[in-house]
């Protein structure tokens, strides 16, 4: 199916167009007899009119190597350079705040910014595809994931060693919303996940009880089950979230989770946080909701402060060396070359691979990795890149008779090898029926991560080239292990006592003949696109990006928030998702105390 877009300059001010937006040009303010400063002022425009034409030239030039990586095929209608539109002069568009990268965490603090009543100008990469009937519905997911490349930020990768070599599918996706575009999975970080967060910080505002205000604010909670847990959950949020209840499989789970001796838990966000439950999602009735609809889309008839281009790429941060300051951030649109300035604040929302990638970029980050791309360093932060986590994800199989989970989807977090605390559980998996072949998928992550999965560099200093992405799953063997018991324990509760009195099931992956499970591991993991850590949160420039307040340190008016910013060493255990939103929330508090 084609993808279907919004027009730009369709509504109010979503998706204005550039020109759409009272512009200064930086060219067009000399009519007056000449003065020292004017011709200070001259000067700098020669200068500035210099560096357009080198900068032109140079994306020029970068443009056929930009259209090849792109591997561009029908998405070119609305990539975000056309050759005929390039820029003879950067326009200039102000704001109080900027946000770059339209996704999960920067819808949120865009909307709520203009809110507040803050002048707030969010631009975004990707179009805006909020009314494609393939992003709101469930059923479309599958589809989206495979035949889309339209829809996905271009990255290419190496191969993986430990992987056999394969080289894996890493989705990013190029739309507003960004990666809202999920599984669905909206689970809570536990009270031990966010004490990661306390021992990065230093600070006990991220303690679970604390930040359980900021995911009140963006839930809209409903659970089909027969109990109430309203006082633990918001329910007058933007984001609807479902936890589905089917009664006859809920005893079921519950009886297997007793057989096995492990907790049961009607919701993982309550005081038992780990064993066996059932997943909460942000489809409702096989409707997406996300933040780019729930919080974007529906604020922006109101607030004619808030302005949103779309398909307009961020390329750097232009940097003052000696004030630590951002003087502007460049962008570029099929209008042109636009300079961003933002009165207050710039805020960086473009996701674990693009924020450092933009930092990089603009000077900031490891002193070897810009020189040896000739980036000028700017600022030096060692840890841009760095410390990239993932929970990695594999899928085993069994064919059914007679089993059903009704809409529910049953989940578990324990530990694989022994008796389950909420700290040491390893191991997160969820079941899922596939409506055609009756075949139950079981979705297996490592929830407790020993090491990083790679990093960041670059590949050269195109701004247009996506970074420099390796790859380095199972660099410490016990990760690789993890998954081997994590198997082994998921073949422990399929042959449960309480499970074979229900149903027929039997083994297809990795099936039942005698196969060696690390192969199977090793041939079969793919990305969970769980990546998060490359501009890590810490209390100090050595060991992170951001500060407790998600300052990058040094920077005066530059902050990140979205899921690079989890702390170094960290992956959640069932997900980022939804504490993507309470982090945005937070910052928005933050911004608030600050400002107003
Ligand atoms: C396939 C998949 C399935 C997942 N399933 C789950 C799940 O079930 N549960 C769960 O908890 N988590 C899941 N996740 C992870 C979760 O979706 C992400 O962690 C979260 O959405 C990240 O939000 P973000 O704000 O960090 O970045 P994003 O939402 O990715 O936003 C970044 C935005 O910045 C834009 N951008 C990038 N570069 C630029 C630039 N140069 N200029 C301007 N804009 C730019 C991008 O186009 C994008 O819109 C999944 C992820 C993927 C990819």
């Amino acid at each position: 199916m084609p993808a279907m877009h919004l027009p730009l300059a369709q509504s109010n001010n979503l998706a204005v167009s550039t020109t759409d937006i009272s512009l200064h040009s930086i060219m067009d303010h000399h009519h007056e007899p000449l003065s020292s400063g004017h011709i200070r002022t001259l000067l700098i425009i020669i200068g500035t009119t210099a560096a357009v034409i080198v900068l032109s030239s140079t994306i020029v030039f970068l443009l056929p190597i930009w259209k090849n990586t792109t591997e561009c095929s029908d998405y070119c209608d609305h990539n975000i350079i056309n050759s005929s539109t390039l820029p003879s002069k950067i326009q200039q568009i102000e704001a109080d705040f900027i946000i770059i990268g339209g996704g999960t965490a920067g819808c949120i603090v865009s909307a709520r910014l203009a809110e507040y009543g803050f002048q707030t100008l969010l631009i975004s990469s990707g179009s805006n595809d909020t009314q494609n009937p393939l992003m709101r519905e469930q059923a479309s997911y599958k589809q989206l994931l495979h035949n889309t490349p339209h829809f996905k930020h271009y990255l290419p990768l190496s191969s993986s060693p430990n992987l056999n070599n394969r080289t894996l599918d890493v989705i990013v996706w190029n739309t507003l919303g960004g990666n809202s575009i999920n599984g669905g999975g909206a689970q809570r970080l536990t009270e031990n996940e966010w004490n990661y967060f306390i021992n990065a910080t230093g600070d006990s505002s991220f303690s679970k009880e604390a930040m359980s205000k900021y995911y009140k604010r963006t839930e809209n909670y409903i659970t089909t089950g027969p109990f109430s847990n309203l006082n633990l959950h918001g329910n007058n949020g933007p984001i609807k979230i479902t936890q589905v209840y089917d009664s006859v499989f809920n005893q079921i789970w519950k009886n297997v989770a007793n057989e096995l001796n492990e907790p049961f838990t009607n919701d993982l966000a309550d005081k038992i946080d780990y064993g066996f439950s059932f997943e909460s999602s942000s489809f409702t009735n096989g409707i997406r909701s996300w933040s780019c609809d729930k919080y974007l889309s529906s604020t922006l008839n109101k607030y004619s402060n808030l302005k949103v281009l779309t398909s307009s790429t961020a390329i750097k941060f232009d940097i003052n060396e000696q004030t630590k300051q951002v003087n502007s951030v460049l962008f570029i649109s099929n209008d042109g070359l636009f300079n961003g300035i933002a009165r207050k604040e710039y805020i960086l929302s473009a996701g674990t691979f693009f924020s450092p990638h933009i930092l990089m970029l603009s000077g900031i980050g490891d002193r070897k990795i810009l020189q040896e791309n000739n980036i000028l360093v700017k600022h030096e932060l060692k840890q841009v890149g760095k410390n990239l986590m993932d929970n990695g994800m594999i899928n085993i199989k069994y064919q059914t008779q007679n089993f059903s989970i009704g809409q529910s989807i049953p989940m578990a977090v324990i530990n694989s090898k022994t008796r389950t605390t909420n700290n040491n559980s390893d191991t997160f998996f969820r079941l899922k029926m596939n409506s055609n072949t009756k075949d139950l998928d079981i979705f297996i992550f490592n929830a407790l991560p020993k090491s990083t999965v790679g990093f960041l560099s670059l590949h050269n200093s195109n701004p247009l080239m996506p970074p420099k992405i390796t790859l380095d799953y199972f660099k410490d063997s016990n990760d690789l292990n993890i998954f081997i018991n994590a198997i082994k324990y998921v073949r422990k509760v399929m042959s449960t006592d309480t499970l074979k009195q229900y149903a027929n099931i039997t083994e297809i992956l990795p099936g039942l003949q005698e196969i060696n499970l690390a192969t199977y591991v090793r041939n079969t993991l793919n990305a969970a696109g769980h990546f998060s850590g490359t501009c890590a949160m810490g209390q100090n420039a050595e060991n992170s990006v951001v500060d407790k307040y998600f300052k990058v340190h040094g920077i005066s008016n530059l902050r990140v928030v979205d899921a690079s910013v989890f702390p170094a060493n960290f992956a959640t255990k069932t997900g980022p998702y939804l504490t993507v939103h309470a982090l945005a929330e937070k910052l928005v508090h933050i911004l608030h105390e600050t400002y107003l």
